[in-house]
């Protein structure tokens, strides 16, 4: 064999988890090597967030130009040229996936290209095209996310796809079926239907976004559907029949067995975690049986020397999480007292209008006996979204009645991806309603609804009745 290389972290993966987990290590005086087999910036930045989010900005552009009449902007023969609309998404994603390169030579953490298999609990091997290497470690961090879940009947080609593989059309397609309305799906099946695609969504619950609060997600499908979507629920997709030029899905809703045409379908029902082939019966790290590890609140496996973030561990698979847990098994590893307190963290969907959630649902609070006021305010009452033309939604306040303690609220409407850290810091300070009632927001700007909902929650809001 190789001569071992020695370090005292190795972090499995480069993406959100894994690469903000190698910096606050290196920043905390630890030697630290990194091992991606793929690019850095894993799904968030390559194939996840970052370029939906670019094409669900493209998609807006073009629909409200479009669609502006009513504010007396009449434009004509606006023209999508979806080949650049990629370049420049593929543009943005590289001046993030270099950025994160730059981050991490700048904090002089080791980066290694190849797939990394535990060999025991001290011990990776790292192995690419023509050559392994072994590396020995005092701590380990294991980042190494999630992939798109394959249904057996939908296996993936060039006309059925996963997340990716609808990320990086070449064009505009007139059809697409999406099975599945979680986030991934209504965030992509919207950004096509933005762009004028006929989108037609099957979902198996009875909502789509089943995540959110009903009167949150029914306003994403109502504007779905005024842009021509259609959401089937209560639906399962049966199988697919793909023919050169188009697909025919099978699907079975209110008990009827029926077909839809279409140019492309996307599968979206789920990721699973990249813990399979990664030889982690080797090192001896425990996996549920959905094949996710187990952690304790500073992020640690049942091995002590291995720690284990983002996708592959409990809890919702976004980005934002993944990082904070990688900051938490940094610290750990060098010896501060932190752990993971799951309250504050956001949940957010890109569609339209966007949704965002953060602590307790009302629903939530009841169910664990905790007394509160749930108040709202409508984006409608505010003048800043009447001046943006841009009404729909409402923040909802949870407050606990005793104290009038924030544990929680919910946005649906523009920005609510902005508005929600608002309520995070709010959730993290202790703060009660009256402390946002009595912060002066900026007049007129959709910050004020939160204000306003506050000062619903103390029984004497200004602009409703
Ligand atoms: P990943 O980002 O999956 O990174 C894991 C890395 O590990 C990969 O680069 C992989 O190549 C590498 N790796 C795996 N195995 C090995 C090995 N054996 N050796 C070496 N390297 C290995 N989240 C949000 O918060 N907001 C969003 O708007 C959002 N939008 C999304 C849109 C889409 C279409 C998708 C698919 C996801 C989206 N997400 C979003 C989710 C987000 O991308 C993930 O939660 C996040 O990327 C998880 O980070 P991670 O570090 O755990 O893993």
């Amino acid at each position: 064999g190789d001569f071992p290389i020695e370090t005292d972290t190795l972090v499995v993966g480069a993406g959100p988890g894994g690469y903000v987990a190698a910096i606050r290590a290196a920043q905390l005086g630890q030697k630290v090597t990194i091992v991606e087999k793929n690019v850095l910036g894993g799904v968030c930045l390559n194939v996840g967030c970052i370029p939906s989010k670019a094409l669900i900005a493209a998609g807006h552009r073009y629909e409200t130009a479009k669609h502006s009449d009513s504010i007396g902007i009449i434009a004509e023969n606006v023209v999508v040229d979806f080949s650049k609309v990629q370049a420049w998404k593929a543009g943005v994603v590289k001046k993030l996936t270099g950025g994160v390169e730059g981050l991490l030579k700048g904090n002089k953490v080791d980066i290694v290209r190849g797939e990394a298999y535990f060999v025991d609990s001290n011990t990776v091997r790292v192995m690419d095209e023509n050559s392994a290497q072994t590396y020995k470690f005092k701590n380990a961090i294991i980042a190494t996310g999630s992939r798109p879940i394959e249904l057996p009947a939908f296996k993936y080609t060039k006309r059925v796809l996963d997340s990716t593989g609808a990320l990086a059309l070449e064009e505009i397609p007139n059809h697409i079926v999406v099975i599945g309305g979680g986030y991934i799906g209504t965030e992509l099946g919207g950004a096509y239907a933005n762009f004028g695609t006929k989108v037609t969504i099957l979902e198996g619950t009875d909502q789509i976004l089943n995540g959110f609060e009903k009167q949150m997600s029914s306003i994403v499908a109502k504007n779905l559907k005024s842009k021509g979507a259609e959401i089937i629920t209560k639906a399962l997709a049966k199988g697919v029949e793909e023919r050169e030029d188009g697909v025919t899905v099978r699907y079975e809703a209110n008990g009827e067995e029926k077909t839809v045409d279409a140019d492309y379908v996307f599968v979206m029902v789920g990721r699973r975690p990249n813990t399979d082939e990664l030889g982690l019966e080797q090192a001896g790290v425990e996996l549920t049986d959905r094949g996710i590890i187990k952690i304790d609140k500073k992020c640690r496996t049942n091995v002590s020397n291995i720690f284990a973030i983002g996708d592959v561990v409990e809890g919702p698979p976004l980005a934002h999480k993944a990082s904070y847990e990688g900051k938490i098994a940094a610290e750990v590893i060098a010896g501060h007292n932190s752990e993971i307190d799951y309250l504050g963290i956001p949940a957010v969907v890109f569609s339209d209008p966007e949704l965002a959630s953060v602590g307790y649902t009302e629903q939530q609070a009841k169910e664990e006996g905790i007394d509160v006021i749930a108040a709202k305010f409508p984006f409608a009452a505010n003048g800043r979204a009447l001046a943006l033309d841009n009404t729909d939604g409402f923040v909802k306040l949870v407050t606990r009645k005793e104290d009038g303690l924030v544990i929680g609220a919910q946005i649906a409407g523009p920005s609510a991806s902005d508005m929600i850290a608002e309520l995070g810091l709010a959730i993290e300070a202790g703060m009660t309603a009256e402390d946002l009632a009595m912060t002066i927001h900026a007049h007129p700007t959709l910050g004020e609804i939160t204000m306003e909902a506050a000062e619903v929650a103390l029984g004497s809001p200004i602009h409703v009745v």
